[in-house]
């Protein structure tokens, strides 16, 4: 039960903590976090939780169920065994330096040590002001946070490391919100995710220790990350400065492959936003590619630029490193080992992607050039008329693509991907049956069982991802008072690589309603 929770707060405990107990907006020195308790709020209902979360943390469905659990983590109760605070960080944002930034509206409720002696750090978003609140609010609307719920359980049961999800509440209050900063404020229900990660620490955590010359707590709290989330490196020195800073890059690189994978785009790459655990964190303006286009991003709030476009996430990534290098130089005092580190993220990128590429075709091993004109021109092709990611990578698993098959049934097999048939010309018809007859060809070298390539394909393709109007529609329902529709989701998502066939509903593409509508397409950082 919720009162047997076992919290060991090592962060308040090991790393200084900023003097000032008042919670008023300011610039903290000096010190990794402020204490601060959650704001209590009106009249707080749970609308989900995540049982596998739960089970983390040891929590019964019963235990979840009760009113107590609704109470701390909707901020209202605080147990005695917690120790709240926020978290002082900076960050680039949209490549520039923005100072610092912090938990503006994310309160760490302390850390959960579960009977199997895994630490879990809880954390509120949308409980209140913080010292780092700057001019905005503390909270979260009811859209933005059905959105990180189910995107962190999501990820996380598509196989991507991610921040995960315990619960979901409305706070019974209203939040003034101009979804698209166009002068159209409108009031929106409350609500407030708690969030659960080994850790919470970002890139922009050390960046602002490094942007005020603060070497000597930088140390320690690069110290302090390595002798608890990286215990396997050993003793804190220069070597293993070196060794932590190859393994994010290593991380961070593995988690982008992933992000490739199922078509998944942050929308706000923003250092404060990278987690040094090469966690996915912060879910925004995300959104997941429907059609292939790798120029998109769903983020209006970057529409100019398009920074944090899907194609670009590898090289923003890789920037992104360089400015935590930058930050850690001070520890290292030399360019060309960091350099190196960094090449590190490059290499291990590309030999991910090609294992990543080489599963998604069913394809036993990436077999150099050859193998990488097979998958350019593939990526071509996918953009020849607007072709929906997931489904097309799953048709290719099914037994209709089979070398004995004439061009009819090739057609057939993929046409179910297509957004806008009316727009598939001979001319497009052609090059899709000729690459797959390539594809089929490629995978006649291998000579691997057709049902046995297929299972696998069928487990690193997804079948379901929270396509972008799926989570509005939930977000509809749930603004009516209505929770099925999340419920229904957390289930579904749960198996994503399973056919569900009761649930195809589920995996169909983008209806034409959701095209242009807010929430669907366009996204911006207002939440
Ligand atoms: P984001 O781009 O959402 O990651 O946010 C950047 C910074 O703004 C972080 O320091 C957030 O904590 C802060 N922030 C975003 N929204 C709010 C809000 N409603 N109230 C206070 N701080 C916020
Ligand atoms: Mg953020």
């Amino acid at each position: 039960m919720l009162d047997a929770l076992r919290f060991d707060n090592r962060f308040t405990r090991e790393l200084p903590g900023d003097p000032e107990a008042a919670n008023f907006r300011r610039q903290v020195l000096g010190a990794c976090y402020s204490r601060v308790l959650p704001t209590p709020v009106a009249a707080p209902k749970l609308v989900a939780y995540s049982p596998e979360v739960a089970a983390l943390l040891d929590l019964t469905p019963a235990a979840c169920d009760t009113p107590l659990f609704t109470e701390v983590f909707s901020g209202n109760r605080v147990l005695r065994s917690m120790d709240p605070f926020a978290m002082c960080y900076g960050g680039h944002q949209f490549g520039n330096w923005a100072g610092q930034l912090g938990d503006g509206r994310a309160i760490e409720l302390g850390e959960v040590l579960n009977q199997r002696d895994q630490r879990w750090a809880l954390q509120l978003k949308g409980a209140g002001p913080t010292p780092y609140s700057r001019t905005a609010d503390g909270l979260a609307v009811l859209r933005s946070s059905v959105r990180e719920f189910l995107c962190s359980e999501a990820m996380h049961h598509l196989g991507v490391p991610t921040t995960r999800a315990l619960s979901l509440v409305t706070t019974g209050e209203e939040v003034v919100r101009d979804m698209f900063y166009n002068g159209n404020p409108r009031p929106e229900p409350g609500a407030i995710v708690c969030r659960v990660a080994p850790s919470f620490i970002r890139f922009g955590n050390f960046e602002i220790l490094a942007a005020r010359g603060d070497v000597e707590l930088l140390r320690r709290f690069v110290d302090y990350t390595i002798t608890t989330a990286f215990p396997e490196l050993g003793a804190p020195n220069q070597a293993t400065y070196l060794a932590w800073f190859e393994e994010v890059c290593r991380r961070t690189a593995i988690m982008i492959v992933h992000w490739m994978r199922v078509g998944f785009v942050h929308g706000v790459m923003n250092t404060d936003n990278m987690s040094i655990l090469g966690l996915t964190i912060d879910y925004g303006p995300y959104g997941w590619l429907e059609n292939y286009d790798p120029d998109w991003t769903p983020n209006t709030t970057d529409a100019q630029g398009r920074r944090y476009r899907y194609g670009a996430q590898p090289e923003i990534a890789l920037w992104n490193l360089v400015q935590l290098a930058n930050a850690i130089y001070p520890l290292i005092g030399e360019v060309p080992p960091l350099q190196a580190a960094l090449t590190i993220y490059s290499a291990t990128f590309e030999a991910e992607w090609r294992k990543m590429m080489a599963g998604k075709l069913g394809l036993i091993e990436f077999n150099g050039e050859a193998d990488a004109n097979l998958v350019a021109e593939l990526l071509a092709v996918l953009q020849l008329t607007e072709t929906d990611m997931p489904i097309f990578f799953r048709a290719l698993a099914d037994p209709a693509i089979h070398a004995s098959a004439g061009d009819q049934a090739l057609t057939a097999a993929v046409a179910g991907a297509y957004y806008r048939p009316e727009t598939v010309t001979p001319e497009i018809t052609t090059q899709t049956i000729a690459w797959l007859r390539r594809y089929l060809a490629r995978l006649a070298q291998d000579g691997r069982e057709d049902l046995e390539r297929q299972l696998a394909m069928n487990r690193v393709n997804p079948k379901y991802v929270l396509r972008n109007y799926l989570a509005q529609l939930a977000i509809d329902k749930c603004e009516q008072g209505e929770n099925s529709l999340v419920l229904e989701l957390l289930d579904v998502l749960r198996r994503p690589y399973d056919e569900q066939p009761a649930r195809t509903q589920y995996a169909q593409k983008r209806p034409d309603w959701a095209r242009q509508r807010a929430g669907c397409s366009m996204l911006s950082c207002s939440s």
